[in-house]
């Protein structure tokens, strides 16, 4: 029933009948939850994360699903449950996974530029998989921490390949000019520097070149370096047990054709290739590429209103639920959840919010759409919920998990006194 991994979950069943998220309607959802809602597949989830498992079974390996792409208790506990472990980038993360998917925590790598003292040491204490270091100053804090609390810490150095991904410059991440990581010049040397450390075992080596990056090479060109380091720090002693070879296998937002297993294929085989006679285990981090077409943001229409030549389609979500459109001039595919019969016309979509910057569509060739009906912006599942906002004191969507045939809520709507609890008049 639900299409294969080559496309979306949600799909018309019938011509005429409402959009679904595999076997459930989204009128049917909407009747129950309301909207703006966010609806996710947990059966396509799963089944990318089966996608990796798969292509990767030959080998030692573990699927670190990036939290920050969408970090759902119930998704966390989805994961785990089949096996997957987590990259965090903060404290708030891992008190996430503890909450979620506390067997879990070994399986847990914690990636990110700037932790704090407050977050290495909860880190410690519940025994993480690993720290990806970002520079030679963390790795000291992090020896003084794992001393005073008398806990190893496993580090990786999260190293800087000067590899060019070709994405939005925001989410590109592995030039030398950017922020993360560590020269791969200078990564020997400081492997070497703390060699007899009592507290610091090192114990991998990562990398995380952006995200949204649709060709492999690049992956496997960061990886090939990283394996070259990983050779030359073997033959002075230190014998690393694990890559980490980070996320950002890209989707099609276009929706054309595009199929999960034959991505996943390339881009294994790519990160296998470079990984040469590596015996040690291979670490993954993908968000986006497990939960971005699983999700979708369904809004309703309230006005539809002309200002000169242009038609503008206002629903109730806005750049509060969905930012990205007006952070990185993302492309969201937007569908009426029950066609119409009618001439297309060219419309923008915007939301409420007092931005000019506060739409999910410019000049968009769209079926005809009138106030009250609803619509579906595609492939929300990643970077949708987890950068949403209370700009404009907005209350955030409802979260929907269809499993099967069966449809429950795993965050409910937020209401105005959640919004003001922490303020003090
Ligand atoms: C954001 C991030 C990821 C996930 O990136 P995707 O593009 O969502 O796969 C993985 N690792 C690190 C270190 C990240 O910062």
């Amino acid at each position: 029933m639900t299409p294969s991994s080559s496309s979306r979950p949600f799909h018309h069943p019938q011509p005429g009948s409402a959009l679904h998220c595999g076997r459930v309607s989204l009128e049917a959802l909407v009747k129950r939850f309301g909207t703006p809602l966010y609806v996710y597949s947990a059966d396509q989830i799963v089944e990318r994360l089966g996608l990796f498992q798969q292509a990767l079974k030959g080998r030692d390996h573990l699927v670190c699903y990036a939290v920050k792409a969408n970090s759902a208790l119930a998704i966390l506990k989805l994961l785990a449950d089949r096996g997957a472990g987590f990259d965090i980038v903060s404290g708030g993360e891992l008190e996430r996974v503890l909450a979620a998917a506390p067997a879990a925590v070994g399986r847990v790598v914690f990636s990110g530029v700037g932790k704090t003292v407050a977050e290495i040491d909860l880190a410690l204490n519940a025994g993480i998989l690993e720290f990806n270091v970002e520079s030679e100053a963390e790795l000291a804090l992090l020896a003084r921490r794992a001393a005073k609390l008398k806990k190893k810490a496993r580090f990786a150095l999260r190293v800087n390949p000067d590899v060019f991904a070709e994405t939005h410059p925001y989410i590109s991440t592995g030039l030398r000019e950017h922020k993360f990581g560590i020269d791969i010049r200078q990564a020997l040397q400081i492997y070497m520097s703390v060699a007899g450390s009592r507290w610091l075992e090192a114990h991998g080596v990562s990398v995380h070149i952006g995200s949204q990056i649709r060709s492999a090479e690049p992956f496997g060109a960061a990886v090939e370096r990283v394996s070259e380091l990983v050779g030359q720090l073997r033959s002075e002693g230190i014998v690393l047990k694990a890559i980490d070879a980070g996320g950002g296998l890209g989707i099609d937002y276009h929706g054309g054709i595009f199929d999960a297993a034959a991505k996943v294929g390339e881009y294994a085989g790519a990160i296998e290739r470079a990984l040469g006679s590596f015996e040690g285990r291979l670490l993954l981090e993908p968000g986006r590429f497990l939960v971005a077409q699983a999700g979708a943001l369904v809004a309703r229409v309230l006005q539809v209103k002309r200002n000169g030549t242009k038609t503008f389609v206002i629903t109730d979500a806005a750049m509060n639920d969905l930012i990205r459109p007006a952070l990185y001039q993302a492309y969201h595919e937007i569908v009426p959840v029950r066609r119409r019969a009618g001439r297309p016309r060219v419309v923008d979509v915007v939301g409420p919010v007092c931005e000019t910057g506060d739409f999910f569509a410019r000049d968009r060739k769209l079926p005809p759409i009138e106030p009250g009906n609803l619509v579906a912006l595609l492939d929300a599942g990643a970077y949708g919920m987890a950068q949403s906002s209370n700009y404009n004191t907005r209350l955030r969507p409802a979260e929907v998990l269809v499993e099967g045939a069966k449809a429950r809520l795993i965050r409910r709507r937020e209401t105005i006194a959640d919004l003001l609890a922490p303020e003090i008049l």
